[in-house]
């Protein structure tokens, strides 16, 4: 501790802060790895970063932490402050959690998930479940024994208890409460879409673009919403992702194909909205709860909302047009404003769900929602998940999955040990749309603005309800307090079918 501070509470923030600067430090360890990065420097930053992890670890589960935290829960005169309040309340939620696994089920689970990663990259390769079949189990076995430690309500069930890790208060039976009266809907939905007279052309999908050109569009739009390149970068990597150190130093990458624009616009967007709502963090709380975000779903709704709330809007699309045409050219001008818009919107059901449409999406994680919770209860086994997967797709989506590739073996979360992740992703879209909808209602003419290129209304009104409370608030609150409304399937219903439907001309 380099304070000799009295005050518990500026005594415990400053041992947050000094923690965060360590963990962030590791943050730019991945940049760097994912960016520039030779192959030959893996081994040693394998041992940079995992060192820095455990220091990192015995410093969040230490005792002096602890008292820390005690000091200021037991000064009624600084807990009467709220955003005191709710900052202790966070960094004890963190204690636990950092203090309830024993040592050895942390270890044994960072080496078998490193191992299980391995194994199923190539299990996937080979497109076979049996070879990662193992590995699974025992990966199960250990989410199962860590969610008995963490813990969870006696009406709920163990799932619940890894769900809270990254959506806070997120149980299964809240989910499922969402997601039944959802997919009904949603494969109403699809169904119409298939069978409407007017399909949208997706020529402008398969249009080459230089790579250089589409970065240039890229950086344009990332700037034009609202990502301040004064306290950021954008970035080529495999697979694009936000991170950086704090809200002044934010890294995005984006990734490019040469034959459809809309990937690298899609996902320029996406990751600019993870990457405006770290730069809307308050930096005087920076290394606290409150200088984080709230969760991984409320984080994905930023994204999704770039995404597809404003990006795949009609009037997004009448701003571009000319735009496009001045950055990339390439031809791009022969394309109507209904084709470039018409491209953005195909509704198509597939077998992969990174690739999957705005609409499709959500069964894809239902999927898995369903599986997961069933693995973890016990009412399946892993060798059952195959056969489970390929049932679930040909009913919600109508596919026969052909592989394991293409089918349950897709996806690195499971194997990383990450079950209670794949819900975020649509309790993402739900608060988007949910989100969007108060803002509409608040700024009318907002969706106007986009056609002339103002952006800067939305992205003000994310910054004062959403960004610049950091974890202040818990998603259900949030959502709440942001909305009026409990979190539902409506408004995206709302969102998707006014969209679609007109544009499929039903
Ligand atoms: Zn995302």
């Amino acid at each position: 501790m380099s304070t000799t501070t009295t005050n518990p509470v500026e005594a415990l923030v400053v041992h947050l802060q000094e923690t965060a600067l360590l963990s962030t430090s590791n943050n730019l360890l991945d940049w760097d790895q994912e960016t520039t990065m030779p192959p030959g420097g893996l081994e040693w930053r394998a041992r940079q970063q995992a060192l820095i992890a455990r220091i990192v670890h015995e410093r969040a589960s230490s005792i002096e932490r602890g008292d820390l935290i005690s000091a200021v829960e037991a000064d009624r005169e600084a807990m009467a402050d709220a955003e005191t309040a709710a900052m202790v309340r966070e960094a004890r939620r963190d204690y636990e959690k950092a203090t309830k696994l024993p040592a050895t089920l942390v270890e044994e689970m960072a080496k078998t998930s490193s191992m299980a990663k391995h194994e199923w990259a190539e299990a996937r390769a080979a497109s076979d479940f049996k070879r990662f079949a193992p590995w699974l189990e025992k990966l199960v076995g250990l989410l199962r024994a860590q969610a008995d430690c963490f813990g969870f309500a006696k009406d709920g069930e163990r799932w619940d208890a890894l769900a809270d890790l990254y959506e806070p208060g997120c149980t299964a039976k809240y989910v499922a409460g969402v997601f039944d009266p959802l997919r009904p809907r949603l494969q109403g939905l699809i169904a119409d879409l298939s069978k409407a007279p007017k399909q949208p052309s997706n020529a402008f999908n398969d249009h080459f673009v230089s790579i250089d050109a589409q970065e240039a569009l890229s950086r344009f739009v990332a700037d034009k919403i609202g990502f301040d390149f004064n306290r950021g970068r954008l970035d080529r990597s495999t697979h694009p992702f936000c991170g950086g150190t704090h809200c002044n130093d934010v890294r995005m990458t984006t990734r490019y194909n040469e034959r459809c624009v809309n990937d690298a616009l899609g996902s320029t967007m996406h990751e600019s909205g993870h990457a405006i709502y770290e730069q809307g963090l308050p930096f005087a709380r920076i290394g606290t709860p409150l200088g984080e975000s709230v969760s991984l779903g409320i984080h994905e709704s930023q994204s999704r909302m770039w995404e597809n709330q404003v990006g795949r809007s009609r009037a997004f699309w009448q701003w571009l047009a000319p735009e496009l045409t001045r950055i990339v050219g390439s031809g791009v001008e022969r394309y109507s404003l209904d084709d470039l818009y018409g491209a953005a919107n195909v509704v198509e059901p597939g077998f992969i769900r990174v690739e999957a449409d705005e609409a499709t999406y959500n069964l894809h994680v239902m999927v898995r929602f369903e599986i997961e919770r069933a693995v973890i209860g016990g009412s399946l086994e892993v060798a059952g998940i195959p056969s489970v997967w390929n049932r679930l797709y040909k009913e919600l989506l109508g596919l026969d999955v052909p592989d394991d590739r293409r089918g349950c073996l897709q996806d690195i979360h499971w194997s990383m040990g990450a079950m209670g992740y794949f819900p975020t992703y649509t309790l993402g879209n739900l608060y988007a749309s949910q989100f969007f909808e108060a803002a509409c209602a608040e700024m009318p003419g907002l969706v106007d603005g986009f056609s002339r290129g103002e952006f800067a209304g939305l992205k003000t009104w994310l910054n004062r309800n959403i960004h610049m409370h950091g974890k202040r608030y818990s998603p259900a609150e949030l959502v709440q307090r942001v909305t009026g409304k409990p979190l539902s399937a409506e408004p995206l219903m709302r969102h998707l079918e006014g969209k679609l439907r007109p544009l499929y001309g039903i």
